[in-house]
């Protein structure tokens, strides 16, 4: 059934004025809610726990974070979003209510429901697009218009996505690495990857197992590798303890383990996400590049935290590299400068069967 909705200017001026219109950045790893006029209110993780014997959710967001790899077997805690992709919409839209609810709920009932600006990966197709539409609005948005995720970062970042000049954007969040040539408001050439993070983290379980048989806990690796771990050798060497089980006795084992030996255990992944940069910069048109070289890459996500790994991408692609400045949160702080400058960027958002733009 399809509500009847005033559209007219001036009850959307009045709406927009007193309803807290919100920017949602769906993350594989951490979701972020932005609430007009005030920045950033929510970071959580992307993790729901799911009681598969009744098919019933127990937890969003940091209450099921707690749960991973403590749930008896019939609770399960996943990451829905893990490889940046959509897949379950029942799940989706029941984080995306979490999410409006935490905002929302704190309102009296009179006030209109929120517009929501949510940032999807690149390359979603058309029906995944609208069932993250569709879910929002049965999560209770009043509007929602989505954009792509390298487009939010590069806003984010205060690139001016908007100009007739190439800019680059590498995103390397949880589950993917996203790199896009954007220019005149739009994504020209883009490639998404799934090595990111996750799979740093994973390179660094396989290196204890394989080399040590420690079996690590995922929070431990996640923790090892931002403590010491980096892209190329380190002027002063760190140490770190890899902490787990040892598959020979089952017994607690404790090793110390030094940043090259990490940088050995992730290089395979990290040099496919230069490679993915590399082949991105070689399908631009020269136009493009050559602003691009005037005025260097942008890295954001977590990943862009590694250690070196803007001088590993500066030397390997022959252009300058620069660190956003909060690259965790540059995807929610880009949907919320869209919200804050709706008409001005509306040419940016994806279109949609709703909202025609
Ligand atoms: P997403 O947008 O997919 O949710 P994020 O941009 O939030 O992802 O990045 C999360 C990833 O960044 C995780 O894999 C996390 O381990 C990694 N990360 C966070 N901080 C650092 C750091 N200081 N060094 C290396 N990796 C980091
Ligand atoms: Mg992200």
């Amino acid at each position: 059934m399809k509500k009847f909705r005033f559209s007219f200017p001036p009850y959307e001026k009045m709406m927009s004025n007193i309803a807290q219109d919100i920017g949602i950045d769906l993350g594989t790893a951490y979701s972020l809610v932005y609430v007009k006029g005030k920045g950033i209110v929510v970071t959580e993780p992307s993790v729901v726990a799911i009681n598969k014997r009744t098919n019933q959710l127990l937890a969003i967001g940091n209450e099921a974070r707690k749960m991973v790899g403590r749930t008896p077997s019939h609770i399960v805690a996943v990451r829905p979003l893990v490889d940046g992709v959509v897949s379950d919409f029942e799940v989706t839209e029941a984080m995306l209510k979490h999410f409006i609810d935490k905002v929302h709920r704190s309102n009296f009932v009179l006030v209109p429901r929120p517009r929501v600006v949510i940032g999807i990966p690149y390359g979603v197709t058309e029906v995944e697009r609208r069932a993250v539409e569709e879910a929002a609005l049965s999560a209770g948005a009043r509007q929602v218009f989505l954009i792509e995720e390298p487009l939010a970062a590069a806003i984010g970042a205060r690139l001016p996505v908007q100009d007739p000049t190439g800019q680059l954007i590498i995103d390397i969040g949880g589950g993917t690495t996203e790199v896009a040539v954007i220019s005149l408001g739009g994504i020209v050439t883009s490639r998404s990857l799934r090595i990111a993070g996750n799979e740093l983290t994973e390179d660094i379980m396989n290196y204890a197992r394989d080399k040590h048989n420690l079996l690590l806990g995922e929070t431990t690796a996640e923790n090892i590798k931002i403590n010491i771990g980096s892209a190329i050798p380190l002027e002063k060497p760190l140490q770190d303890h890899m902490r787990g089980r040892d598959l020979v006795t089952g017994l607690p084992k404790q090793i110390t383990v030094s940043d090259s030996e990490i940088r050995e255990a992730m290089k395979g992944s990290v040099r496919q996400i230069v490679e993915a940069v590399k082949s991105t910069i070689e399908e631009a048109p020269p136009e493009l590049v050559a602003d691009i070289m005037e005025k260097g890459a942008v890295l954001a996500g977590g990943g862009a935290l590694l250690r070196g790994l803007d001088k590993l991408l500066q030397v390997q692609t022959n252009m300058k590299v620069h660190i956003a400045d909060d690259p965790l949160t540059c995807v929610a702080i880009g949907t919320g400068t869209v919200l804050e400058e709706l008409d001005n960027l509306k040419e940016v958002l994806l279109p949609s069967q709703y909202n025609p733009v």
